[in-house]
């Protein structure tokens, strides 16, 4: 058992480091996503925009067809002047033609006011194509950097895992398989000593008969309170305490019920 117990606390650190390799492998995407997602908006900005254009183009040549059609009927009317000849006749197609010159310089305008909305749309526009010019290899770039980053982890992850494998042989799996996640929940803290009858692991004084089993290395023991793995180590001062106060126990030859209950493994079986 004593072997156990050396193998595990050699176990723990490299188990912890295993984990510590593993959410790194985990977390080094998370700054390309980053970027994904910033070159996502920009793509999407880029759409709308290039949407925009497509429509300003609509509108801009509807007002080019306006104004020709406002263009042509002004000129008409003005040619009509030429053969009139009644004055009352005249004073209308005057009033016509001014209508006609307002209605041509309202579509002009409208279309100087479009077309300088298409020439500010299209600056935007080519801004917006640099930015994802840029983004886009960044992330390219991001990529093939993670990648070598993230074979490197992967490399260190197989001898780490290779480490674990070997220290366990021996090791019941349904053993490993808890003590691993006891490691994941409890800090990288799987193992600890008792000092005297607490428990350093979460610093719980623990019963003196279950002490006294952990103290005896029959089997391997979890903290009833903090469910780490548990082993006895001497400390001096303590170690008098401890005898004193445990010399009933060990000429109790069955354990109570109530110790029984209190090391049974099955209660810690969820770890
Ligand atoms: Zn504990």
């Amino acid at each position: 058992m004593k072997d156990t117990f050396v193998k595990l606390q050699k176990l723990q650190g490299i188990i912890a480091k295993k984990y510590e390799i593993e959410d790194k492998i985990k977390d080094v995407p998370k700054d390309l996503d980053v970027k994904k997602d910033l070159l996502d908006k920009t793509n999407k900005n880029y759409l709308d925009l290039c949407s925009r254009e497509s429509a300003l183009k609509v509108e801009i040549q509807q007002l080019e067809n306006d104004k020709l059609a406002a263009e042509k009927n002004r000129e008409d009317l003005e040619k009509s002047v030429e053969t009139i000849v009644l004055s009352r006749e005249y004073e209308t197609v005057s009033k016509d033609i001014e209508t006609a010159k307002n209605e041509e310089q309202k579509t002009r305008n409208a279309l100087i006011a479009k077309q300088k909305n298409f020439e500010d749309l299209r600056e935007k526009i080519s801004i917006q194509e640099e930015i994802q010019k840029n983004q886009s290899s960044e992330v390219a770039e991001e990529g093939e950097k993670l990648e070598v980053i993230i074979s490197q982890l992967q490399s260190e992850l197989d001898s780490v895992t290779k480490e674990v494998n070997e220290l366990s042989d021996g090791i019941p799996e349904s053993m490993l398989f808890k003590f691993e996640r006891i490691i994941r929940k409890k800090n990288n803290l799987g193992i600890v000593p008792i000092h005297g009858t607490v428990c350093e692991g979460c610093n719980m004084t623990l019963p003196l008969q279950f002490v006294n089993e952990v103290r005896k290395e029959n089997d391997v023991h979890f903290c009833p309170y903090c469910s780490r793995v548990l082993f006895y180590e001497e400390v001096e001062g303590e170690e008098a305490s401890f005898t004193f106060e445990t010399k009933d126990v060990e000429d109790d030859a069955e354990p109570s019920e109530n110790l029984k209950d209190f090391i049974n493994d099955d209660e810690f079986s969820d770890f």
